[in-house]
């Protein structure tokens, strides 16, 4: 039977995600929640996606703008097997006794501290230690990033030290009270909250991070310098693993991708699930073995990057037996993301 979902928070991450469930072939999107009419909402209608009321807002805003409800929250609630929070930051927190209350298992985002859920999640990373638990933290978008790139580098070749510099982007595209700042700002805290984050994935990561913000809103982009421990014979041989591991996808230098408005627009060429660039952007011309040191660069589309990553959550928590390779490769195939 096809595990039966529900989105709270129907922004940015939540539209996305509701999006790839329904291309599940073994998942049902049962409704998204809404604490006011909006664009968002009326796009819900327009996808024939049910619309249930969250927060205290009244009834009435719907009502007069025509925008069906189908229930409250809590009716929602009673008709799943799994909600993805995706409500802002720190709201979720709010939610998980709500959640466990209704007997529901849930799925949080990056905003939320670690200790909302049982375990934090990254595919690639550790899908394993989310089978049959009741509740996950999928990670944010930088720690996703990270994570998946420790998934190549530290079982292959062992990681002695890991320098991390995330060059982040203001603010989302619709995110206009935000940014872009007129600016570049360190985050003044050291190491940024990256490093440590991604050691709730990969406890025993040596890794250390620093973050500036830049007015962009398309991409972040992460500089990394690591010492390996069992070095590779040569930067092909780097390359070929990342080309050769699901989530990444690795712009040759004829392609003349130069940058971040770049690979946008290969994203907008090529309707990569609706214009989104789910996976860990690299520059082949961009990484370089020197010896036992390794450098990269990469990418990651801060709106799209965590959506393959909860729909195989679903899988974890709600499927029992399910596994990371046969999860992912399912998403991939739905979601149309690249192959070598
Ligand atoms: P968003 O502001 O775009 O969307 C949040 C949605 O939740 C909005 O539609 C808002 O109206 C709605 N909402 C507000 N209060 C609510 C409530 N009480 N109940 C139900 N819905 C409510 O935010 P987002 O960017 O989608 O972020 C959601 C989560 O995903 C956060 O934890 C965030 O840190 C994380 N995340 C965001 C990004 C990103 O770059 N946008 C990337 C990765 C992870």
């Amino acid at each position: 039977m096809a595990v039966r979902v529900g989105v709270n928070g129907f922004g940015t991450i939540g539209k996305r995600v509701a999006d790839a469930v329904r291309k599940q072939p073994d998942m049902t999107l049962v409704g998204v929640t809404k604490t006011t009419p909006s664009f968002e909402a009326r796009r819900a209608v327009e996808r024939k996606i049910p619309l249930y009321l969250a927060g205290d807002g009244p009834r009435s805003e719907f009502e007069a703008a025509g925008v069906p409800l189908a229930g409250t929250l809590d009716d929602l609630l009673g008709s799943v097997d799994v909600i993805v929070d995706c409500t802002p930051d720190k709201v979720g927190k709010e939610n998980a006794a709500r959640y466990r209350d209704a007997g529901v298992r849930a799925i949080f985002q990056g905003g939320e501290k670690p200790d909302v859920a049982e375990a934090s999640f990254s595919a690639l990373a550790n899908f394993d230690t989310a089978v049959g638990k009741r509740s996950v933290r999928v990670v944010s978008c930088n720690t996703t990033g990270i994570a998946r790139a420790a998934s190549v580098v530290v079982g292959r070749w062992g990681v002695e030290r890991w320098e991390a510099t995330l060059v982040r982007r203001a603010a989302d595209p619709a995110e206009s009270k935000r940014g872009p700042i007129n600016g570049i700002l360190p985050t003044l805290q050291l190491p940024s909250h990256h490093g440590p984050d991604a050691r709730t994935i990969y406890p025993d990561l040596p890794i250390a991070t620093m973050a500036v913000v830049v007015p962009t809103t398309l991409m972040h982009v992460h500089t990394n310098r690591l010492r390996l421990a069992r070095p590779p014979a040569s930067t092909a041989e780097v390359v070929a693993a990342f080309r050769a591991t699901p989530r990444f996808r690795l712009f040759a230098p004829w392609e003349r991708v130069d940058g971040t408005p770049q690979v946008m627009e290969f994203a907008r060429d090529h309707g990569v699930a609706g214009d989104d660039m789910m996976e860990n952007v690299l520059w082949e011309a961009g990484v370089r073995l020197d010896g036992a040191d390794l450098s990269f660069f990469q990418a990651i589309h801060q709106e799209s990057i965590v959506v393959p990553e909860n729909v195989d959550a679903i899988r974890a928590l709600c499927v029992p037996g399910s596994r990371a390779a046969e999860s992912i490769r399912t998403t991939d195939q739905t979601l149309g993301l690249s192959r070598p």
